[in-house]
């Protein structure tokens, strides 16, 4: 069986490896100039070229039975061609609404579940008029591109309000109630094309300046209520659309509130702890989904995190330095600034003692944070 990807990045990248596992083959369709080391080796990698039909972009990428997204930022266009022909999961109506963060966030208010107040904004006489509604401090965000923080800023007062609004270019932007959270959680959840639905248990997450750092699950002292609460919100999202593959829900948990902060149309950094875990890794589930397989097992009786390698490490030379349980994930990728190049894993039955050594592996990567 072939997959075809949409997309050469680390997701792609662990996509393929996990269908080699199952004898899937996997295809990559890669943007003009776009950097696909992450897939060096793991198959067929085409360019797009303008000029080509869906029918000759599929025979390029070897006739796939399914075409799926590793990334957020597609072209949701092509995607419609290519489903004319082929069948597209996650579909592209999904994509094009959780491309988009105004769109995505009236999906979700539509469906009565709970998030930040917001405002959509045009221009900076928009952005001073939702803030005026809303109230300070609040986060703006653009509704298009953004990731890992990019595209965001905090608001807290009147003058950090008057630089924005002095230096905003036109464009769209999610203005947001900044919520004061104590935990930030996700749920991976997958859905097959029968609307059969499964969920991880809900992972916490840390993040640093926008960018995530270290993930673990099952995340400690969530109310069943909650987890409940979370698996209701997400289900009834999957079933809105239609949705077929996995999809990450981010939430922020403020007292007894969970707070849908977005969602990714995609396997997810928070869900790489699958990799190591008993439960089928959210990429061998995602295959699974979008080939018509019935789903694998998604409980976990132990429990599993990551530490994200952002920036400029020699990931060779950094393993050496971890704890014999610590296995690494390498991206294959060059160094730079901020850049995901690779994760640490490790598992374990005690909570308390994997909280313990995901921590001595954030400090020992990140001494300063
Ligand atoms: P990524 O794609 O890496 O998840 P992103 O750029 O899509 O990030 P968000 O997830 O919306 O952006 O925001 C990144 C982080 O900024 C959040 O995980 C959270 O820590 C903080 N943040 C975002 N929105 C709010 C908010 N309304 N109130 C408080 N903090 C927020
Ligand atoms: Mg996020």
């Amino acid at each position: 069986m072939r997959v075809a990807i949409v997309g050469t990045g680390q997701l792609a990248r662990m996509l393929a490896l996990a269908g080699m596992e199952m004898g899937i083959r996997c295809s990559f369709l890669a943007e003009p100039g776009e950097d696909t080391s992450c897939v060096d080796g793991l198959g067929t990698v085409i360019h797009r070229l303008d000029e080509w039909g869906p029918e000759q972009t599929l025979a390029a990428l070897g006739h796939p039975e399914v075409v799926t997204i590793e990334r957020e930022s597609v072209d949701v266009e092509l995607l419609r061609e290519l489903a004319q022909h082929r069948p597209v999961y996650p579909n592209p109506d999904a994509v094009a609404t959780m491309q988009h963060r105004l769109l995505e966030k009236n999906l979700v208010a539509e469906l009565g579940l709970d998030t930040a107040p917001y405002r959509g904004a045009n221009n900076a006489a928009e952005v001073t008029a939702a803030i005026e509604q809303l109230g300070l401090p609040v986060v703006t965000k653009s509704c298009r591109d953004g990731y890992d923080g990019r595209g965001q800023q905090h608001l807290r007062d009147e003058a950090e309000l008057a630089r924005f609004s002095e230096e905003l270019d036109s464009g769209e932007w999610l203005v947001e109630s900044r919520i004061d959270f104590e935990r930030e959680v996700s749920l991976i959840g997958v859905r097959s094309g029968n609307g059969t639905m499964a969920f991880y248990p809900l992972t916490e997450n840390q993040h640093h300046e926008g960018v995530l750092v270290t993930s673990m699950a099952p995340a400690g002292d969530i109310a069943p209520d909650m987890a409940q609460r979370a698996i209701d919100y997400l289900a009834a999202i999957m079933s809105e659309l239609d949705y077929v593959g996995v999809i990450a829900m981010e939430c922020f948990v403020a007292g007894e509130r969970l707070l849908i902060n977005e969602l990714a149309p995609r396997v997810h950094n928070s869900g790489h702890w699958t990799l190591r875990s008993e439960a089928s890794s959210q990429f061998e589930n995602h295959l699974r989904a979008i080939l018509g397989m019935p789903l694998g097992q998604t409980q976990v009786s132990g429990c599993a995190g990551i530490v994200n390698i952002l920036g400029d490490y020699d990931l060779t030379a950094t393993l050496r330095t971890l704890p014999a349980q610590a296995t690494l994930m390498d991206y294959n990728k060059s160094a730079a600034p901020r850049r995901k190049l690779g994760h640490v894993n490790i598992t374990g039955n005690d909570p308390g003692e994997l909280s313990h050594d995901l921590k001595r592996v954030r400090e020992h990567l990140y001494p300063a944070l």
